[in-house]
């Protein structure tokens, strides 16, 4: 569970927690700082408030895959961390786009899949 004194912390972190299968208490707080982000290896994140939300955002991926990662095996990697945060700040705004034109146009199951092919632009001539 993620526990935060932002809204945004608290949805996106709650995301990605669960995409990326993190176990117990993160404790994810906005507060002045000299860097984007910090991870502690008590589960506690520190995200700089200063920055823009989406600055924001894709600190707290870092930071999360950071914690993900002392979880799976006890120390941080820098690269996988930068690999990583803007695929899955991505991924996280497609699903909310998704979801919220499911709400506006009330799609069924079986359009939504091929809406949001287009709405991601995804090309299935392409994939071949
Ligand atoms: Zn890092």
């Amino acid at each position: 569970m993620v526990f935060s004194n932002s809204h945004l912390a608290l949805e996106l972190g709650s995301w990605v927690y669960e995409e990326l299968g993190i176990e117990g208490s993160v404790m994810i707080h906005l507060v002045p700082l000299d860097a984007d982000g910090y991870c502690y290896d008590n589960a506690y994140i520190e995200i700089n408030e200063n920055l823009s939300q989406a600055e924001q955002s894709v600190a707290i991926c870092h930071e999360l895959i950071h914690w993900k990662q002392y979880q799976d095996t006890g120390v941080f990697e820098e690269t996988e961390a930068y690999n990583g945060e803007i695929a899955l700040y991505k991924q996280y705004r497609n699903e909310v786009r998704i979801a919220q034109l499911e709400i506006e146009n009330g799609w069924s199951l079986e359009e939504k899949a091929e809406k949001a092919r287009q709405v991601l632009g995804i090309d299935n001539t392409k994939i071949h």
